[in-house]
């Protein structure tokens, strides 16, 4: 564990190092869980932006984007549920002054409760070896029974707490299983309070004037409110989908784990309108398709799971998360939903208009039901960045460090490098790097040697290193270096911006998906 931890640490040192992530506001020390993008963060953040944008609206005849904005009137909130039940329940200990959220001290604990039944199994199996049946084992061994019983009963009285939003209890819990401040060790909690997670500023000139508005929490609603816009002006029939991508706003109470849960971040979403009854044949084409949209990156295929989700959210019918196994476990990066007519049944309630979808074919009226697919971009940028980091031990003990993207998302495709600052090589390295830049981010850089150039552009993950020589000044050709696998060919131009067509363009990842 400790390991993997460490893994963490450098990845997000590395991020840093190489001009994909800075801490916000940081000359001023930083501003907690707000982060910005460098040089090349922003062009891999995009690609990852390009890659779900082109996805859902260039592959789908029936889906169709937009952009909204981040304020929206105070009632959306009030009809979405937001403003009276978008909370987390929060916790402070009195020693250490720390704030944590409630539910998630209890889900550690339970977690706890698990690895030990994990340990058990573990040592078992190495005693057993090759006889060993886990299976039998978990259902007959008295400690594992124990702990099992005993997790249980914690996870059962959790939930109910949860639901009944039972605030005494969830403290209650916490001083029963004496769960103590991982920062003072002691016991000495607050009761538990609700913490809206909204944040809210005004909006207007005078004070009296003013009004309170919301930064959104979530991009959903920028959709939901423009539903009728968008299905009338596009004439679209059902079932139909709107994707937006955006910026949204929590107030977590605890941020941690680098980008993975920021108060500022961005999310990528779609919702796709269809007739009530086809719901669930159509969660059930989300979820599949969702998860071939994640495995075409080739990240590994045994790095997602689905989590489904036993506890529905009230307006949902079913739900499930993508979960992708990140240096600190299996974490959500997507949650599909199926919302049925909840959102659009709101805002025709609290705005009074009809939100209507006339169905030719029934000759009926009726309002749609929703499957939500919901990203965060932030999420999915720490996926693609956690599997690509790799430190390889090369031969004659040399190592490098490199990020193994997916070529179409590196942030630069290729590089051009003149191998000598002299004999007119710069001025040829010059001339191919102009001629390719039109269809790809392009580096050219002469500085150091050869190798260290290498080294820095595979640290960026740029797929493909070209090197200008004295043979290209006679016979045109270069040699094109991979960054996997190191290799060099020896190619003219021409092959050089064919491969690199093939190679890193979009279109091949998205050919995968049909
Ligand atoms: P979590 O349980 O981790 O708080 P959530 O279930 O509240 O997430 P949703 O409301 O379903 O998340 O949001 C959809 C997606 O938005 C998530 O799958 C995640 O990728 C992203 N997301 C949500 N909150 C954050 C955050 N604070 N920072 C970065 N990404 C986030």
């Amino acid at each position: 564990m400790a390991k993997q931890e460490d893994v963490f640490k450098t990845i997000v040192a590395h991020a840093k190092e190489y001009g994909f992530v800075f801490q916000s506001s940081e000359i001023y020390d930083g501003l907690s869980a707000v982060y910005d993008y460098g040089q090349n963060g922003v062009e891999l953040k995009n690609n990852i932006k390009r890659y779900w944008w082109e996805a859902m609206t260039m592959l789908h005849d029936n889906i169709v984007g937009i952009d909204s904005a981040i304020f929206m009137h105070p009632s959306v909130w009030k009809a979405s549920g937001h403003v009276d039940a978008f909370n987390d329940p929060l916790i402070d200990n009195r020693d250490s002054k720390k704030r944590y959220r409630a539910d998630v001290l209890i889900e550690d604990e339970i977690g706890k409760m698990e690895e030990k039944i994990n340990k058990e199994v573990a040592k078992a199996a190495k005693r057993f070896g090759d006889s060993f049946d886990e299976s039998m084992f978990r259902q007959t061994n008295p400690r594992v029974l124990d702990y099992q019983r005993k997790r249980d009963e914690l996870h059962a009285r959790f939930a109910k707490a949860m639901e009944d939003n039972d605030l005494v209890d969830l403290k209650q819990i916490i001083l029963d299983y004496g769960i103590v401040c991982p920062v003072s060790g002691t016991r000495n909690w607050t009761d538990v309070r609700q913490f809206n997670l909204m944040f809210k500023t005004e909006m207007g000139s005078t004070a009296d004037g003013a009004m309170d508005v919301y930064l959104r929490p979530e991009t959903a609603q920028g959709i939901f409110v423009n539903y009728l816009n968008v299905q009338k002006t596009g004439r679209m029939r059902l079932p139909f989908g709107i994707a937006q991508i955006g910026k949204a706003f929590r107030n977590e109470i605890v941020a941690r784990q680098f980008i993975f849960r920021m108060r500022e971040f961005e999310q990528m979403e779609m919702q796709f309108f269809v007739r009530p009854g086809d719901e669930l044949k159509y969660f059930d084409f989300w979820r599949q398709t969702r998860m071939r949209w994640h495995k075409a990156l080739g990240l590994g295929d045994d790095k997602y799971r689905f989590h489904d989700h036993e506890k529905l959210a009230h307006y949902a019918n079913a739900a499930t998360d993508i979960e992708f196994k990140m240096p600190f476990g299996f974490k959500e990066v997507e949650g599909i939903h199926s919302r049925t007519n909840f959102d659009l049944a709101q805002h025709e309630k609290f705005s009074g208009k009809k939100i209507q979808y006339f169905d030719p074919e029934l000759n009926e009226s009726y309002v749609p039901y929703v499957i939500e697919t919901s990203i965060g971009v932030d999420r999915m940028f720490l996926t693609v960045l956690c599997s690509a980091y790799d430190e390889q031990q090369l031969e004659g003990g040399d190592s490098r460090v490199v990020l193994r993207f997916p070529a179409a998302l590196a942030p630069v495709k290729c590089a051009v490098l003149p191998l000598v600052k002299k004999d007119g090589l710069p001025e040829k390295a010059r001339e191919i790097q102009h001629r390719l830049r039109f269809d790809f981010t392009c580096h050219y850089d002469e500085k150091d040697s050869i190798g260290k150039r290498y080294r820095r552009e595979d640290a960026i993950g740029t797929p493909y290193c070209i090197t200008v020589d004295h043979q290209t000044l006679e016979d045109g050709t270069v040699t094109m270096r991979h960054r996997d696998s190191m290799e060099q060919q020896r190619l003219s131009v021409d092959e050089v911006e064919r491969i690199l067509k093939e190679e890193v363009s979009l279109n091949s990842l998205l050919k995968k998906l049909l």
